[in-house]
């Protein structure tokens, strides 16, 4: 009998989230609301299936290894060289990059916890040692839902080669500040690579939250992560990029990719994307203020929501989280659970929200009526 590696037989198996399609089969309602995922819940762009359509009559061929278009497109949306520029099969893929191009078996990778979910196990596919650093309370006191940088400065020894800072936080949607970052980045070993997540940084409002591109100009070991799957609306087609001050680590990143994996038409959409960014930054604006709107519905209803910075909202439910997940997924409406932690709850439309918070107060009917 063959088997896997050991490290890979100890992964969790992968549980897909639910299919409003199949929820709402299987609970008789015409459809069910989906805010799981930190999708916008907008169409795609139309240039973008416009350019969509354009290539598919090309696709018989293989798509540019370099992505050269999206690169230079890339680059001068940034102001940075191409040099500078990796893109990938979704930012997640570009984990993987890093994780191969930096980290040898045994070697250092730091984060914080609770984050981004593939962090750990990227860490577990590489044989390398994951340096978790709890979450702390915000500014204002309350759950530990913020990065501890001082904390996280203080678990990195020689050893680590890598540390994620996923800014605004998934699931928590905190996000830390400019002078805390930049003296973070300043105390980091220049040996270890500092990449700043930032799916989320389309929906950042808060002007005291820094732009890791701006940031990283002068750090050579700090590189940014972003992603066309969130505010760009491609998450079906992944696309992600990674720019990096120092070119060597871009490069680095660049070699340890699957050939070909940014499809030919992720790429055209990508591109159509980045030129229709005036639709883009008016969708986030309607994003942001819905997320306004579902913060302040939340906090009447006495949760202590954190403000968030990204497209979800954290709800901090502690024990209850399972059970209040369900709750809401026989009422059609599908959330992100962390058990024993917390419900992630993706910013959707006025009226799915509103599907939401009715469902939300059923639930919590029902648990004030069993006392
Ligand atoms: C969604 C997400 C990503 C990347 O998504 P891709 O779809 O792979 O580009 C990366 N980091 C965080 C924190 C995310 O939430």
């Amino acid at each position: 009998m063959v088997s896997p590696r050991a490290a890979v037989s100890a992964l969790p198996a992968y549980r897909p989230g639910r299919n409003p399609a199949d929820l709402a089969r299987e609970i008789g309602v015409p459809r069910a609301v989906k805010l799981a995922s930190n999708e916008v819940a907008f169409p795609p762009l139309p240039a973008v299936v416009q350019a969509i359509s354009q290539v598919a009559g090309e696709t018989n061929r293989y798509p540019d290894n370099g992505a050269g278009v999206l690169t230079g497109a890339l680059a001068t949306r940034y102001g940075v060289a191409p040099e500078q520029v990796a893109t990938g099969c979704g930012a997640v893929t570009l984990l993987q990059q890093i994780t191969q191009a930096y980290v040898e078996p045994g070697a250092g990778l730091a984060y914080a916890w609770r984050s981004f979910e593939m962090y750990p196990l990227l860490a577990q596919v590489a044989g390398a040692r994951a340096v978790q650093v709890p979450l702390v309370p915000g500014a204002g006191g309350g759950p530990a839902d913020t990065h501890d940088l001082d904390g996280l400065l203080a678990a990195l020894d020689d050893d680590t080669r890598v540390v994620l800072v996923c800014n605004p936080n998934n699931p928590t949607g905190t996000a830390v500040r400019r002078a805390q970052l930049e003296a973070f980045l300043d105390a980091v070993p220049p040996s270890t690579l500092v990449v700043l997540d930032e799916a989320y940084r389309e929906f950042v409002t808060d002007p005291d939250v820094p732009d890791g591109t701006e940031l990283m100009r002068g750090r050579p070991h700090v590189a940014v992560l972003r992603t066309f799957s969130k505010a760009w609306g491609l998450a079906g087609l992944r696309v992600g990029y990674l720019l990096a001050e120092d070119p060597a680590v871009a490069e680095a990143v660049r070699k340890t990719h699957v050939p070909f994996s940014v499809s030919m038409v992720a790429q055209a959409a990508a591109v159509a994307a980045l030129a229709s960014e005036d639709e883009v930054r008016a969708r986030v604006d309607e994003v942001t203020a819905e997320r306004a709107r579902l913060t302040a519905a939340l906090r009447d209803r006495g949760q202590p929501v954190a403000d968030s910075q990204a497209n979800f909202v954290w709800l901090p439910l502690g024990e209850r989280t399972a059970e209040v997940a369900a709750a809401l997924e026989s009422r059609a409406v599908i959330t992100r659970p962390f058990a024993g932690e917390g419900l992630r709850v993706t910013v959707g439309t006025p009226e799915e929200d509103d599907a939401f918070l009715a469902a939300f107060d059923e639930v919590a009917a029902v648990a004030a009526a069993r006392g």
